[in-house]
């Protein structure tokens, strides 16, 4: 299922004719049962009419950025082809505004007036936002490539770091791939709970089942079950992560590398097993309990400062340029451009929010890697 900031992306692609065919049939789906959706398409389309009529009266006249299409060209030979797909739809954007702002100049002149100012802020958070984003995009793949080359040798280290870039790449890639079918049972738990006959099962393949009197659910993992059946599982003390859970006063976990494969194949994140893992890799290097201890501790503490949440990229985005463009506009056309701005700004705060999440996870887990490394 595609969320509505992920359709946002998809209907800008689609507009700008850059829409690759399976996310086409996931959004065609979306706009189904999605009126808003269906809504910012109409108006998308309208608004790049507008620009690309506006944009091809000043091809001639405008050019990129000094050193902008070198830049781009280094960055999208550094991205995997999904995300050049994007940045590229995003450097696209910015270079219209700039074409458009070029064109503006001759046309207008004078003072702005103060709903032309406001709406050209809004125009550049709005930009902002998609800039930092496409940074923050770039940020996490450097990091994830970092994490490659320096991923630890011994088998189960190097089957944590894999599980842990996995449930990265996932969150990265707005369509994850399917998980292969595995045949067989991973963990089950039956257990009375209150008076209640309750069972979950955790499969091979990471899907999991629980049955309650009257009721079956399934999930793709334990970490989506528990989160969209949180009452279900509260009311009978369901709890743990993958491969590893526990129901009632029952507890069933498989072993570390199983644990790490179905994180991997869920794309779930699994720190708890990772330290699980590191505390054994210590233990067989650092006989004194103690020292260990300290170690381990010293290890979390790296970690926690690396992940911690670091500034968004500094990016900046001229409101002149903007400005000129703005003053072109029409007071509906203006009304519209800054409801858009504020429509697009909202809609990409919590995708914002994760990219800033998952560049924390990367550095945390190369500091893991690190720990562990011989
Ligand atoms: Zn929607």
């Amino acid at each position: 299922m595609m969320t509505c900031p992920e359709s946002r992306l998809a209907i800008d692609a689609l507009v700008d004719g850059e829409i690759e065919r399976e996310e086409e049939v996931l959004l065609r789906s979306h706009l189904a049962g999605c009126p808003a959706c269906g809504r910012e398409l109409e108006e998308r389309r309208l608004l790049s009419e507008t620009l690309g009529r506006a944009f091809e009266r000043t091809r001639d006249e405008a050019s990129p950025l000094p050193g902008e299409r070198e830049r781009l060209a280094e960055r999208m030979a550094a991205l995997p082809r999904r995300r050049a797909a994007l940045a590229g739809r995003l450097a696209a954007a910015a270079m219209i505004v700039v074409a458009v702002g070029i064109a503006a100049t001759a046309a207008t002149a004078g003072r702005p007036s103060s709903e032309q100012v406001a709406v050209a802020r809004k125009i550049r958070e709005q930009a902002t936002r998609e800039a930092q984003l496409g940074r923050l995009e770039e940020e996490v793949a450097a990091e994830l490539a970092a994490l490659r080359a320096e991923r630890p040798r011994e088998s189960s280290a190097a089957m944590a770091v894999d599980a842990a870039i996995s449930s990265i790449e996932r969150r990265l890639a707005p369509v994850p791939p399917p998980a292969p079918a595995v045949p067989g049972t991973s963990v089950a738990i039956s257990v009375d709970v209150n008076g209640a006959a309750v069972e979950f099962v955790q499969r091979a393949d990471g899907t999991v089942r629980l049955a309650v009197p009257g009721r079956t659910v399934e999930a793709a993992s334990v970490s989506e079950l528990t989160a969209r059946y949180a009452d279900l599982c509260r009311r009978f003390s369901v709890e743990g992560s993958e491969g590893k859970v526990k129901v009632g006063d029952s507890a069933a976990a498989i072993d570390l590398p199983g644990r790490f494969r179905l994180h991997a194949l869920t794309g779930t994140w699994a720190e708890d097993a990772q330290w699980e893992w590191c505390r054994d890799w210590m233990k067989r290097r650092v006989p004194e309990a103690a020292e260990m201890e300290r170690r381990m501790k010293e290890a979390q503490e790296r970690y926690r400062r690396a992940a911690a949440d670091f500034a968004l990229p500094a990016v900046s985005v001229d409101l002149e340029r903007i400005l000129k463009d703005v003053k072109s506009l029409t007071g509906q056309e203006l009304r519209k451009a800054a409801e858009r701005a504020e429509d697009r700004v909202r809609s990409l705060e919590p995708r914002v929010q994760e990219l800033r999440d998952l560049r924390g996870r990367a550095r945390g887990v190369r500091v893991f890697a690190e720990t562990v490394r011989d």
